[in-house]
């Protein structure tokens, strides 16, 4: 039985997942490398729940139970040894991310899942670091986690079925609705996203419609919450051609390749967003 859950990494996604394991019941460990980043992490946990009580969404007792529930610490062998489930939001980097599946595998009880949280990184990778590839996978939430629904569970040829159900069970615990994607760059979701977007800035660039037309067809005519440029704002230029780079090289196809406007716009500085333009000014 999965009781307790360790969330490695107290940073934008691990406080959320940190979060959402709480409200659903579990006993967390939330670890990061320095204290200040823990507390802030248990902080920004805090915040949250405080605005969830102040809009009527969450009752004060639900708030107060799920604080309750959180330990954090700075010792990865205080979070690891009472987990049956660890998941691992640190950053996008193979060989932290290995070393660290590395030590967990040390620490943790032998029945111990080990997840990653990686957004592009390939989970038999990771998984090679540890004695027990068969109890690793990836569970890839998204930003704001506790508002997103969708959770990919990715499983790679050693994952076993055991693991596989163990993980689908708790994802639907945690309020998500898990989908099953096999190890492959970009999942199911960068993967479909990134090509929608990238085709419409290949658009823009041949001048079919003007940005805020290409959305609203998406928008409008799909139903899609955002249209794919602005979508790419909020990302980041740099975030996407990032990944439209990784995936043309890993799966060759010209849908990845990145268009001439992306690269200059990101060469320009012009990120999105955070740097009050990309496709948009903001
Ligand atoms: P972040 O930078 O906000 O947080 C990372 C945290 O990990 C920081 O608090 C940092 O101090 C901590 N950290 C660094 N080294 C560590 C170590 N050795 N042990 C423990 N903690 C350590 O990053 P993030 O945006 O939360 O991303 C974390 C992971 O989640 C990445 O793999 C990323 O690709 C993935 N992801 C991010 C998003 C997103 O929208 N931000 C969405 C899905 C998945």
């Amino acid at each position: 039985m999965i009781d307790v859950i360790s969330v490695l990494g107290a940073g934008t996604m691990g406080h959320g997942i940190a979060q959402v394991a709480a409200m659903a019941g579990y006993q967390v460990y939330l670890f990061d490398i320095k204290e200040e980043l823990v507390t802030r992490g248990f902080n920004s946990i805090k915040n949250n729940l405080d605005k969830g009580v102040e809009k009527g969404k969450v009752t004060s007792e639900a708030r107060d139970k799920a604080l309750a529930n959180i330990k954090t610490t700075t010792i990865l062998s205080d979070a690891a040894s009472p987990s049956n489930l660890v998941i691992e939001a640190v950053p996008e980097l193979l060989e932290l991310k290995r070393s660290i599946f590395a030590r967990l595998d040390e620490f943790c009880s032998p029945s111990t899942i080990l997840a990653t949280n990686t957004s592009s990184l390939s989970i038999k990778d990771i998984a090679s670091s540890t004695k027990r590839p068969q109890q690793v996978l990836g569970m890839h939430f998204f930003n704001p986690v506790h508002i997103m629904k969708l959770l990919e569970v990715v499983y790679t040829e050693e994952t076993s079925q055991v693991t596989i159900n163990t993980t689908l069970e708790i994802s639907r615990h945690l309020g998500k609705e898990p989908i099953l994607v096999k190890d492959s760059p970009g999942f199911a979701s960068s993967r479909l996203g990134i090509t929608l977007g990238l085709e419409a800035m290949r658009m823009l660039q041949q001048g079919v419609a003007s940005a805020a037309d290409i959305d609203k067809a998406m928008e409008l005519g799909y139903n899609h919450p955002m249209g794919p440029l602005k979508l790419t704002d909020l990302v980041g230029l740099d975030v996407r051609l990032n990944i439209a780079d990784y995936l043309f090289s890993t799966l060759g196809s010209e849908v990845f390749r990145a268009p001439e406007i992306l690269r200059q716009k990101v060469a320009e500085g012009k990120l999105g967003k955070k740097s009050g333009e990309g496709f948009y000014k903001w």
